[in-house]
């Protein structure tokens, strides 16, 4: 059995950060946690965690509404996540960046309100195989009440897009092109900058769904020549119910209000009602104010340890995992992209992904096990379900020897 190396090649003093992320220090059924279910939600540092109970005991409040000070208090920080989330996507405008609850709601606004007044009868919007449901079933939704339809890109085995025939996809009755920025299951990073440029020839607008992206590696939304990019706060160390949408700007302009309702009108009559400018003509009712000040703490937390330090080591957990799971009699992984993100699924012959889940939760290994919301992948590769680790940088290669010596138990335990 091959030991951890005793130097990690990274200097990178995860001690220290794990010592943030209050949560890490429990145990699970008697046992340290190993949490290995980041690509589904990420544990939060204290300093978000306390960014949101700061909140709540010293600037509660409605936004943009109250004149008095807490109101202004509540408001800036709300707005201060923009700013920081713009800053770091590098959008050329505060204005352009959306806030959400999501990518969910992220994808939905553009599905509703870019797509569905764009859709004619055949019109068709193209996205991948290996998407998350979240960039599949609102282009459904909307293709099913204009007479359009939804077009998905092939993979191949190896889990990478097939990029001609993505390309081949890109016909003149296409209003959108999607693809992940980042693959849920199989990690694996899509070329998004050499897709966006294709579609700029054809003139069709590229939506990337970033909810992967975002925790791992620096975005540039201008560089990467995108039209959307939707981005989730949980995944990256903020509070759940928070999310964006980034789009240009002439997009976001001809786009009709989604939701309706108090904050993004100018003037309501009954004669016919004025919205307000970008993003506040997106961002009706009273948003989740405590969650955006934990956004703004967990972008100011993120850029304290900076993306460089942080990919290092996820590559070398992630490089250190793969190899160990070889190890591993019957094990298959899928997704094994050229360029790949700390995500990993696979599945061992002879258990089902469930039942091993459930074994190993009992050894206190957090890991996913199902159909991780992308059907037709799984359809793809011909299997119900599979096992997923997704690994963060507050994971260390301890973590991932007690997470294959529980594997090689429960495997055990099931043959
Ligand atoms: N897209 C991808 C690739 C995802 O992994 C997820 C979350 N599992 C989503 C979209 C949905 O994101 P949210 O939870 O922010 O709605």
């Amino acid at each position: 059995m091959n030991a951890k190396p005793s130097h990690p090649s990274v200097d990178f003093d995860v001690q220290r950060v794990r010592a943030d992320f209050p949560l890490l220090a429990r145990t699970v059924h008697g046992k340290p946690l190993v949490y290995f279910d980041n690509a589904n939600t990420s544990q939060k540092p204290a300093q978000v965690i306390e960014a949101v109970d700061r909140h709540y005991r010293e600037h509660n409040a409605n936004v943009a509404r109250a004149v008095h000070q807490l109101g202004e208090e509540a408001t800036a920080a709300y707005e201060s996540a923009r700013d920081k989330l713009a800053a770091f996507m590098n959008a050329s405008s505060r204005n352009d960046v959306v806030l959400t609850s999501g990518t969910t709601q992220s994808i939905n606004l553009v599905a509703y309100s870019y797509a569905l007044p764009r859709l004619q009868p055949g019109d068709a919007i193209v996205t991948t195989v290996m998407e998350h449901h979240a960039n599949i079933v609102p282009w459904q939704l909307v293709a099913a009440r204009s007479g359009g339809k939804v077009k998905p890109a092939p993979i191949d085995e190896r889990g990478e897009l097939i990029l001609e025939k993505y390309f081949e996809l890109l016909t003149p009755e296409v209003k959108l092109a999607c693809v992940a920025h980042v693959s849920n299951v199989l990690g694996t990073v899509n070329p998004v900058r050499e897709i966006a440029r294709e579609c700029r020839r054809r003139g069709i607008p590229l939506l990337v769904d970033g909810s992967q992206a975002m925790p791992h590696r620096p975005v540039d939304v201008q560089a990467l020549g995108c039209d959307f990019y939707a981005i989730t706060g949980h995944k990256m160390l903020a509070p759940t119910g928070t999310g964006a949408l980034w789009a240009k700007r002439e997009h976001l302009q001809s786009m009709p209000p989604f939701f309706g309702g108090g904050e993004m009108i100018r003037e309501v009559r009954f004669d016919g009602s004025t919205f307000a400018e970008p993003p506040h003509k997106f961002e009706a009712g009273t948003p989740n104010i405590a969650g955006f000040s934990g956004v703004g703490a967990a972008i100011d937390y993120v850029q304290s340890i900076g993306f460089e330090a942080i990919r290092a080591w996820e590559h070398e957990l992630l490089t250190y995992a793969i190899e160990r799971l070889c190890e591993i009699p019957g094990l298959r992984i899928f997704g094994e992209a050229a360029e790949k993100e700390p995500v990993i699924s696979f599945l061992i012959d002879g258990a089902q992904a469930t039942d091993m889940a459930t074994l190993l939760d009992l050894e206190g290994i957090a890991v996913r096990s199902g159909h991780h919301c992308a059907h037709p992948l799984m359809q793809y590769y011909g299997v119900p379900a599979t096992l997923r680790a997704s690994l963060a940088f507050y994971n260390t290669h301890e973590e991932i020897d007690a997470f294959i010596a529980a594997l090689l138990k429960v495997r055990k335990l099931l043959m």
